[in-house]
């Protein structure tokens, strides 16, 4: 038995301190989840559910590596977000046993081809075009929880040629880790290699070929992607 095309490769991240490397099996992203994003958003920032989207999974960027400015889009934003590596399988998990769940956290970019979002929620269609395409999901490398903890407050940020663009705090988190894993598996069963990314806070801009993002969050992490042609 062989396979009748190329079997596609397994995605993995790094994990800080460790020769191991963390294998992504599927790439959820909370749509919105910081109350002042929301409202950029035109919004209300109430504490209605989460809700969730995909993207695939070798939308998956490595820490340094540049993304090519996309097609389809003249708005190509960006979102920094906490990401959250699922370690241990779990559906309908109750609140106080969803850090069990967490492997690690890191930092995230969640790119949006804003133009193409906002014309898909005006029709009533659906996001992918978006959101999930390729290329559009940087990460850093994972820090494992058992080395960082499970991280709840502190700064996350993003720069664009170091000029900051988004400027928060993950406390202000609208639904915070627990929560939104909560949440989730209430969805789907959630598996290890599942990551979730938590949202983004506001200041969302666009960036355009040749421009660099810097992104941070305390106790987590750096990324550096670069916007290509
Ligand atoms: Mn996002």
């Amino acid at each position: 038995m062989s396979y009748a095309v190329p079997a596609a490769p397994v995605v993995a991240l790094p994990v800080a301190g460790s020769e191991d490397t963390f294998p992504v099996r599927r790439i959820w992203c909370v749509g919105r989840n910081y109350a002042a994003h929301a409202r950029e958003m035109g919004s209300d920032p109430d504490r209605d559910p989460p809700f969730f989207f995909a993207k695939p999974t070798d939308a998956i960027v490595q820490n340094g590596d540049p993304i090519p400015y996309p097609a389809g889009t003249k708005n190509l934003h960006h979102e920094i977000e906490l990401v959250v590596a699922i370690g241990k399988a779990g559906s309908r998990i109750p609140v106080d046993q969803a850090l069990e769940h967490v492997y690690g956290y890191a930092v995230g970019l969640d790119m949006t081809r804003r133009d193409l979002q906002n014309a898909a929620k005006d029709s009533g269609r659906p996001w992918e075009m978006g959101k999930s395409y390729d290329f559009s999901a940087p990460c850093s490398a994972i820090q494992p929880a058992v080395r960082i903890g499970h991280p709840d407050k502190g700064a996350i940020w993003v720069k664009v040629n170091g000029t900051v663009k988004q400027s928060s705090d993950i406390s202000n988190l609208i639904w915070n880790v627990a929560e939104t894993i909560s949440h989730l598996s209430q969805l789907i069963d959630l598996r290890p290699g599942d990551i979730i990314y938590t949202g983004t806070p506001e200041g969302v801009a666009a960036v355009v070929a040749g421009d660099v993002m810097e992104g941070h969050i305390d106790g987590v992490g750096d990324i550096r992607t670069p916007v290509i042609a």
